[in-house]
């Protein structure tokens, strides 16, 4: 009786040992020789992150097909937070980087991340000689986009500059070569992700917003990313009917100095029954479409130092 339960046991060991052995060698030659640089595990939807950068703009599209989008990297004080976080998601290569306007609030992280990560193509606005800042943010991210030996793009308003079959990013504006306000030069971008849209406005105030009507866009999206931080200078009552958003983003900080969002501004979502969402008290905000469906997370993990 003894000898016939050791020797079941011992059959049953051998076994043991048998699919171990077979199952990890399974594994190390399935996983070793296809293993891909990145650890960032496939997306089965499209991704967009409105990053809490604090009082900053900063927003990652994370397509299914395994391309990165970064529009904006939030201040300086922020560009280490902002590019561990970026590494964390497993990202080393951005495809297009968008630096909207060259506001610190909006470039200040840029450098660092032009530093840290394999870039595609760079987008930023032509700025009139006259207003072309001299700020060391400024000079700073210029310096080392030539360090890189890259080159930056001009955005043209009207231009595809994505196209994956699946994902498309058009720029919307800027459509003049000469504004007041540096604001108003500031990319405004539109993601289309199968049915569901997506706007990106960068800091365009009331002017762009009248130019992008007049030039007959299709502004209609599901999630607005308003200008200026919700500021009452921006999201016109008109522009705001074109754009009929479900759901919209404002990115600012805590208590900030501005008063960003502005009460005008939210009582106009509030009338249109739009959802809204804030950095400053949602933390950073995922959105997440299927192509046809959007859904949207909150309190994920903020980017900002003083969050
Ligand atoms: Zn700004």
């Amino acid at each position: 009786m003894k000898k016939t339960r050791l020797r079941i046991f011992t059959l049953f060991m051998t076994l043991l040992g048998i699919l171990f052995l077979t199952g990890c060698s399974l594994s190390v030659n399935f996983s070793t020789p296809s293993a891909p640089a990145s650890t960032a595990a496939p997306l089965d939807k499209a991704q967009i992150y409105y990053l809490d950068v604090g009082q900053g703009d900063a927003e990652l599209i994370r397509l299914p097909t395994g391309e990165n989008i970064l529009i904006d990297a939030g201040l300086k004080s922020g560009d280490d937070q902002l590019t561990a976080y970026l590494k964390e998601l497993g990202i080393s290569r951005l495809d297009i980087l968008i630096a909207t306007h060259p506001h610190a609030d909006h470039i200040g992280g840029m450098e660092a991340v032009v530093q840290n990560f394999e870039i595609g193509e760079i987008y930023m606005p032509k700025i009139a000689d006259d207003q072309v800042p001299t700020t060391v943010t400024y000079t700073r991210l210029l310096e080392a986009i030539q360090a890189k030996n890259m080159k930056i793009n001009q955005a043209k308003a009207g231009e595809t500059i994505f196209d994956n079959g699946s994902a498309v990013l058009e720029i919307l504006a800027p459509n003049s070569i000469e504004y007041k306000d540096l604001n108003d030069y500031s990319i405004v971008t539109k993601l289309t992700y199968g049915n569901n849209r997506f706007l990106f406005m960068g800091d365009a105030e009331k002017t762009s917003e009248i130019e992008m009507l007049l030039e007959g866009y299709d502004l209609s999206c599901d999630i607005l990313k308003l200008g200026h931080h919700g500021s009452s200078t921006s999201t016109t009552d008109r522009f705001l009917a074109a754009a009929s958003p479900s759901a919209a983003i404002v990115s600012c900080g805590r208590d900030n100095d501005y008063g960003h969002p502005h009460k005008e501004t939210m009582e106009k979502l509030n009338s249109r029954r739009v959802t809204v969402y804030r950095t400053d008290t949602d933390g950073t905000i995922l959105a997440e479409s299927d192509g046809n469906t959007y859904t949207v997370t909150t309190n994920l993990t903020s980017v900002s130092k003083d969050a």
